[in-house]
């Protein structure tokens, strides 16, 4: 049978040895790192992993210029390290988790803070906050194996030039083999899947025409707020 219409192009990433990573689902890690969750107010051992997700088509590669998101007058920064997975399934190991890694990005979970702050309160789902279009700003993919060794890399973002964050990932609450187990134990994952990992203390709003630069490690994604 023929498609009714032509469907929408493939979402994907540039890898920085070339290709494209086709993605297929984007989940992120809400309260992850000890001193975002208390900025945020809230306890960093109350509770397990909080677990969202945005559109595959939400993806925006490196050096892109992006409109500043409708319906909101609070568009936040959060930078994070992304996991690009090559395989996945349920209910993994650590060492089957490992094995699934494709490679690494830097990542901007963008994030419209006035809708999260309505949500929070309502007790309503966070879509509006989190799923928007374009919210997902992700450099070009590093394979796992020219990564090099994050356990020690920092977390920095910039926002014109301006140091805001900067984060051993040491501080993560549950590391990104802890992520992906818990992970699988809610979703069957699957080649294609990006995984935002959380973000440390020092978010903060976005205006038009600011640069905003994320570092980790040598990981590095670059993208302006457009008029
Ligand atoms: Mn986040």
């Amino acid at each position: 049978m023929k498609y009714v219409f032509e469907p929408q192009p493939q979402p994907a990433v540039r890898v920085a040895d070339g290709g494209l990573f086709p993605v297929r689902r984007i989940f992120c890690i809400g309260r992850n790192y000890a001193d975002h969750v208390r900025e945020m107010g809230g306890d960093p051992k109350a509770q397990p992993p909080v677990f969202f997700t945005k559109p595959a088509d939400a993806v925006v590669g490196n050096g892109a210029s992006i409109p500043y998101a409708q319906a909101t007058e609070n568009l936040h920064y959060e930078g994070e390290l992304v996991v690009a997975l090559k395989s996945g399934g349920t209910e993994l190991t650590a060492d089957a988790a490992r094995a699934a890694i494709f490679g690494y990005a830097a990542g901007c979970d963008l994030t419209r803070r006035d809708h999260q702050a309505r949500s929070k309160n309502a007790g309503a789902p966070w879509d509006t906050a989190k799923g928007f279009d374009r919210s997902a700003p992700v450099g070009d993919i590093a394979r796992a194996e020219d990564a090099g060794d994050l356990s020690a890399a920092r977390l920095q973002t910039f926002v014109n030039g301006e140091k805001r964050q900067d984060a051993p990932l040491a501080g993560m609450i549950w590391p990104v083999e802890d992520i992906l187990v818990a992970l699988s134990q809610q979703f069957e994952l699957k080649a294609g899947d990006l995984i935002f990992t959380g973000t440390p203390e020092g978010v903060g709003a976005l205006k038009p025409g600011d640069a905003v630069k994320v570092n980790v490690g040598a990981l590095s994604l670059e993208f302006r707020i457009g008029a």
